[in-house]
């Protein structure tokens, strides 16, 4: 038997050594699938059964492609780089490449991301003159994205109304854009590539010979284009085409959200008359205790094909759960746990930290850097240095000084107002003859250019007169409002994320100022503005470890499939967060989110920790929540609580102090008592002077009054943020 071969169960050398058939490999978690592809690929070569040539693997993420071409040289003395092996879209592109000219594109045509993708779809609007509010760019982007995904060309959508027909000439021309600029977005890749090959029929003959072997990981999680694709490759499964192998887990299917559609498998299996489907159920990866709380929160999935993992291995630790009291105090743990592992000799680079939404990573990461921990954040950008933030950080920077041109640049057109490239090319001059800076200038620009950044300029002076006097999360918060960023990103299909960031910089300044105390002068104006803008750079600063290094590493529970860790924190486990609210009114949304779960406990090898907040500042506001719904379907025998286990109590009623035994325990929060107030009773502010209660709305920390201060106007206050005084 090849050395390949006998360190694989007897189901796994079954997969790994089937004839050049189609099979389908159904597995859970940690069972072998990624390693039986791999293998595989390794085992036809180095039988002769198939040319390194002709094999084409397709996997989820770049990441992937480069570890299995790295496993692949290691099992095989061969030069990986003319195996195709990559991602949908890196494939795809090296077909574009190798047929340039059979797919109408110059030579060099570049590859648009989906931000430059917005610039052209904003560039062409402003060319052809079109009302940009009434087509908002970015939902453009997301109908265009949409049909291309759906393999649709602009002349083929059907439009039965007047709006979508003029989208569908938008569409239009901004393929012509592209086609004269030599430019395709990541859907494009696809869809050409596809189209291609159906029409260049001596050009699919030629890959459909020559691919004898193709072999898709993350099976659950491909879309129909993505489908379709494959199955041209493999000569819609005909005699003598290609073998079609398929790994995946309808247990991990974590893209519906995203068009990714299961009922790919079964169709694959119908289409294709897949004679092998093989399952693996023995888990390599994870220790019994944590196969076993895997196993029982999917069990309350109903909408599954049905399988169950077991170990060899031991049961190994239990699964340690921590409740803090706030989310510092959680990341507080969490970071002093980790430093406990380092000093026992764990290497950074095998403790992840999971979450569920990308802004819950601003308060670990804060705590990380402080600790000086390196760390590496995958698959998205840290807090400071995601767009949305970067935009508002700009006006705070412009409040601060209005002389600083980078950020003037950066916003004077977002959100859009009107301020053309024509006019800001008028004002860059002038400000060059000046030498003065681009905010100075425009008094002293005339006519059209003169007109429209004058109206920047009063939105900005009109922000630093009004927020002089407030403090720091109102400020901001009130920067989020004004500046329009907030009504941008909520008219975006996409925003929400983006919204959750903006409001989570409202948090991020609440919690400055706890952490700094009060201003040595609170009278100055925009007292500690300056403090949060260089806060908020050093911390964007390149204090994420380089790659390579010795780092934790931070990602999504989405980014993290298909990986493995020996130690990790499933963080935030709370309802509304995990899972999330937004899941909780969509068919499909809970047991999507239960998949989630399930792919976070999966991610560990030998330790693995849980852990919730009572309070966190998410969002700009302080929520309550109780503890994650898939907390409670883990058996409590498989669990060690660190901090004392709670009787279940509506949120906000207790407050629970960690045992000292915790290092994390932390004194509840100064909380200002919100009971009693109510409408028409009287209040103080330290700026706004008197005032009376009209509206109240929300509860404990979340709640928020509206305050008549007559001459001073009626203003929304959060309670935890604004001082008021009963009278
Ligand atoms: P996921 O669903 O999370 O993608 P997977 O099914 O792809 O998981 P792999 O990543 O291939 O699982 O394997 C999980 C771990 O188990 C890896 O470390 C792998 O090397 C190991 N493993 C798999 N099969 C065996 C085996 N027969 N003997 C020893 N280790 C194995
Ligand atoms: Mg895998």
């Amino acid at each position: 038997m090849s050395d390949l071969l006998v360190n694989l169960n007897s189901e796994q050398l079954q997969a790994v050594s089937l004839p050049p058939q189609h099979a389908l490999i159904l597995a859970g978690a940690g069972s072998g699938k990624t390693r039986v592809l791999t293998t595989r690929i390794a085992w036809l070569i180095q039988t002769g059964q198939v040319e390194p040539s002709g094999v084409l693997a397709v996997t989820f993420t770049n990441k992937a492609a480069r570890e299995m071409l790295a496993r692949l040289s290691a099992m095989l003395p061969i030069n990986t780089r003319g195996m195709w092996v990559g991602t949908f879209h890196g494939l795809a592109n090296r077909l574009l490449r190798a047929h340039w000219r059979d797919a109408n594109l110059p030579q060099l045509f570049q590859i648009l991301d989906s931000a430059d993708q917005l610039a052209a779809i904003k560039r062409l609007l402003k060319a052809l003159n079109v009302d940009d509010e009434k087509f908002p760019p970015r939902e453009l982007q997301h109908f265009i994205n949409g049909q291309k995904e759906a393999g649709l060309r602009a002349h083929a959508v059907e439009a039965w109304d007047d709006y979508t027909r003029r989208r569908v000439e938008l569409y239009q021309e901004y393929e012509a854009q592209c086609q004269r600029e030599g430019v395709v977005d990541f859907a494009e890749l696809l869809l050409r590539s596809y189209e291609l090959l159906e029409r260049h029929e001596p050009l699919r003959r030629h890959y459909q010979s020559r691919f004898r072997h193709i072999l898709v990981d993350e099976f659950q999680d491909t879309n129909r284009l993505q489908y379709r694709w494959l199955r041209q490759f493999a000569d819609e499964g005909r005699e003598g085409a290609a073998a079609m192998f398929c790994v995946g887990d309808d247990d991990q299917s974590i893209y519906r959200f995203r068009g990714a559609d299961v009922g790919n498998m079964r169709d694959f299996e119908r289409e294709f008359r897949v004679a092998n489907v093989i399952r693996l159920e023995q888990n390599y990866r994870s220790h019994g205790n944590i196969l076993d709380a895997a196993n029982a929160i999917i069990r309350n999935n109903a909408n599954r094909l049905g399988k169950n993992l077991w170990t060899e291995q031991g049961e190994g630790e239990p699964i340690r759960v921590f409740e803090g009291y706030a989310d510092v105090d959680e990341a507080r743990w969490v970071v002093e746990e980790i430093g406990q592992l380092v000093r026992d000799g764990m290497s950074r680079s095998d403790i992840a930290l999971l979450y569920r939404s990308n802004a819950q990573s601003r308060v670990l990461e804060h705590q990380l850097f402080s600790s000086g921990i390196p760390y590496r954040v995958y698959g998205g950008l840290r807090f400071f240095e995601r767009q949305e933030v970067k935009h508002a950080l700009a006006y705070l920077r412009l409040i601060a000084n209005p002389d600083d041109d980078t950020s003037f640049a950066r916003v004077v057109n977002f959100p859009t107002r009107g301020i053309g490239a024509r006019s800001q090319e008028a004002l860059t001059d002038a400000a060059r003859t000046f030498n003065a800076s681009l905010y100075s200038t425009v008094p002293h620009l005339s006519g059209k250019p003169g007109a429209v950044l004058a109206g920047f300029v009063r939105l900005i002076e009109d922000l630093r007169r009004d927020t002089a006097k407030l403090p720091l999360p109102e400020l901001v918060d009130h920067v989020l409002d004004t500046s329009g960023l907030r009504a941008h990103y909520r008219n975006e299909k996409e925003g929400q994320d983006r919204l959750e960031n903006l409001d989570e910089l409202v948090s991020a300044a609440a919690n400055f100022l706890a952490e700094i105390g009060p201003p040595e002068d609170p009278d100055a104006d925009h007292a500690l503005l300056a403090d949060f803008l260089a806060h908020a750079s050093l911390e964007a600063g390149d204090h994420q470890a380089e790659a390579g290094a010795d780092a934790v590493q931070l990602m999504t529970v989405h980014s993290a499939k298909g990986l493995e860790f020996d130690v990790v924190f499933a963080t935030g486990l709370e309802e509304g967060l995990f899972p999330h609210e937004n899941s909780l009114l969509e068919t499909d949304g809970l047991e999507e989110e239960r998949r989630l779960m399930y792919v976070a406990v999966t991610r560990a090898r030998e330790r693995l920790y849980l852990s919730f907040a009572q309070s966190r500042m998410l969002h700009g506001q302080s929520r309550y929540n109780l503890k994650s719904r898939f907390l409670e379907e883990i058996p409590e025998t498989l669990l060690k609580w660190l901090t004392p286990q709670r009787a279940a109590t509506m949120p906000g009623n207790t407050y629970f102090r960690p045992s000292a035994a915790s290092p994390a325990a932390a004194p509840p929060p100064r909380r200002r008592d919100d009971g009693g107030l109510r409408v028409g009773q009287l209040v103080g502010h330290a700026r706004f002077g008197q005032g009376v209660i009209v509206a109240t709305e929300g509860a404990g920390s979340d709640a928020r009054v509206q305050v008549n201060f007559g001459a001073a106007g009626v203003k929304w206050l959060l309670l935890s943020v604004a001082k008021l005084e009963v009278a």
